[in-house]
């Protein structure tokens, strides 16, 4: 007990996780030259999210930590589901999460000759068979963990009617599915893995990089680890569910190394967010039903979706560095830890800004028609460095309509018939009367200011309640809000029985059209700019928007940030 603690307060002290402490020990034990070389390897089946952001944090990382290398490489063994579109999308996650793999971009078809030599090889050494059965037959013949296997009944074939199939299966003479290339291990093994693996099957799409020079591809388990071993990896590290795979990993491995280099796998607990799917399958699914707007809709777990919501790659990474690296499969990790770690960025960097969400009209009685004034407001009172913009001020201006109450209960310290609040920025306001139409609905609200209290004149610092924000009304800029909620109303939508569409959330998106922003925000909403709109929440420009019809997405809600302040 004592001893695990001080391993644990070492570690800490030093900064490493156990992959790194790992890692750090092979260095000391002089393993590989002192050489390390680790990589990040995604399918091009769909776009990266949050959860490969955990593995690239790791696999980038460690080599940055330790002066080493990590490449970037693109397992792309699945014609039938890969794209470049792909490609280019995992590219740019993983620049906008800030690593970089310089010359180090590889493909496992890069090296789709060595793995065939290698297929061949152990066909020859009567360690590979071709197998005419179905995948079903094949599958039925498996056992179970506690039984044995069936031998395959073309397992004993003779290496030159194996090598004549294998090649005849890679000049395109077979249909999909009716053969593949198996490896002859044991039947009978404790681990599953070993039961005689597939190592390729015959797939006559064509690939996005090798065209149709190949009709048979390898399988994970028979491309990854030796992908690893041409390209020099020294950690090859991995999720979880791997753990499994790896001495067939390392069986394949050792049919290439000599002894003095080999990489070595090590595997970590993956990442599960409460409220959304990980599974690319499932997100594909969203995606091609049109139940979101694309890989990028906001709502999305993809690191495209989080950085058009508005989400900061260091606010991402600030969360995976708090998750933390275990060999423990956790459950679910709650999503309001992202979000905490985005908001917390988020109010270091983002210019605040006054929106009004949801306008009603406030004209000022005693104010002079025609006249305007500008007022200096902080664009941020965490960094002072930000400096200050300039908003007009005027005789008519919006507020938000529930920061208005006619009937105010005891505890409303915003604006109701006789009372003062302060204009953020501005003056002290008395609510003298209100407007409404023939339904009873207010449609002015009518106050007085009080023309000392501005900053710098006598009444500044005369006291009231509350303090709203709003924008003025000729000045106002109209804009489009979109807020977003979580994509499922349930927090482990994958646990649930059933179908996993049925539990999306019906509520995820609300449109709100007509926001009226200051002019600042509507002369600086460029693509990826961050705003706080004051007391509203944080927000950034979405690439929808056009001239004269702004489009913000509410990256996050501000809590109540605000009224804290205020109490102070
Ligand atoms: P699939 O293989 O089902 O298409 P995948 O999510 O495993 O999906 P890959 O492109 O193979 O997709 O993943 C690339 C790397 O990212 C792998 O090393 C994998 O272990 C890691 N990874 C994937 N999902 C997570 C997760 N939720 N948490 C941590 N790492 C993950
Ligand atoms: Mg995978």
């Amino acid at each position: 007990m004592a001893e695990t603690n001080t391993a644990e307060l070492q570690q800490e002290e030093k900064g490493l996780n156990f992959v790194e402490q790992i890692i750090a020990d092979d260095l000391k034990e002089g393993k590989n030259s002192g050489r390390i070389q680790t990589r990040f390897p995604p399918e091009p089946n769909g776009y990266l999210h949050i959860g490969h952001a955990k593995a690239i944090c790791m696999d980038f990382g460690a080599a940055e930590k330790f002066g080493g290398k990590c490449f970037l490489r693109f397992d792309d063994t699945n014609p039938t589901k890969e794209d470049t579109e792909y490609v280019d999308a995992i590219r740019d996650d993983i620049h906008w999460l800030g690593f970089d793999w310089g010359e180090n971009e590889r493909y496992a078809s890069d090296y789709f000759q060595q793995l065939y030599d290698l297929a061949v090889r152990l066909i020859k050494e009567g360690k590979a068979y071709v197998d005419d059965q179905t995948s079903e037959e094949i599958a039925s013949q498996k056992g179970t963990p506690t039984t044995p296997g069936t031998n395959s009944p073309y397992r004993d074939r003779s290496v030159e009617e194996n090598l004549d199939l294998f090649e005849r299966m890679n000049k395109g003479e077979f249909p999909e599915g009716a053969r593949v290339l198996r490896a002859k291990i044991d039947m009978a093994s404790s681990n599953m893995h070993f039961r005689d693996p597939v190592m390729y099957r015959i797939i006559h799409t064509p690939h996005h990089r090798t065209g149709t020079h190949w009709k048979v591809y390898p399988m994970y388990d028979f491309a990854h680890g030796q992908s690893d071993f041409f390209e020099g990896v020294t950690h090859s590290i991995c999720t979880l569910e791997f753990v499994p795979h790896r001495p067939l990993y390392d069986y394949f491995v050792d049919f290439l190394s000599d002894g003095t280099y080999r990489p070595r796998q090590i595997e970590f607990n993956r990442l599960n967010l409460t409220y959304t799917v990980m599974s690319k399958r499932k997100l594909l699914q969203l995606v091609n039903e049109g139940l979101v707007s694309g890989w990028d809709d906001p709502r999305m777990p993809t690191l495209s979706g989080m950085r058009r919501r508005g989400f900061t790659s260091k606010g991402v990474r600030n969360f995976i560095d708090r998750i933390g690296y275990t060999k423990i499969e956790e459950a679910m990790i709650s999503v309001s830890l992202l979000e905490h770690a985005v908001r917390e960025d988020l109010n270091a960097i983002a210019t605040r800004a006054m929106a009004v969400m949801n306008p009603v009209k406030v004209v000022i009685d005693n104010y002079p028609e025609g006249q305007v004034e500008t007022v200096e407001m902080e664009n941020n009172p965490e960094d002072p460095s930000a400096g200050t913009h300039k908003m007009p001020f005027s005789r008519e201006i919006f507020i938000e309509r529930d920061d208005f109450m006619e009937n105010p209960p005891k505890k409303f310290f915003r604006l109701a018939p006789g009372s003062e609040v302060r204009l953020k920025g501005a003056y002290i306001v008395k609510c003298v009367g209100v407007d409404k139409d023939a339904e009873g609905n207010i449609t002015t609200i009518h106050c007085e200011y009080d023309p000392e209290s501005r900053s710098g004149l006598p009444g500044a610092s005369r006291k009231v309640k509350g303090t709203l924000h709003w924008v003025s009304a000729p000045h106002a800029v109209d804009a489009t809000a979109r807020l977003y909620d979580r994509l499922f109303s349930c927090e482990n939508p994958s646990a649930e029985d059933g179908d996993f569409r049925d539990l999306l959330n019906p509520d995820s998106l609300k449109i709100v059209e007509g926001i009226k922003v200051e002019p600042f925000i509507a002369e600086n909403a460029r693509q990826s700019e961050k705003f706080q709109f004051q007391r509203v929440g944080y927000f950034t420009p979405d690439y929808d928007s056009k001239e004269g019809n702004l489009v913000f997405n509410r990256t996050i809600a501000l809590k109540d940030s605000w009224e804290k302040a205020q109490k102070k």
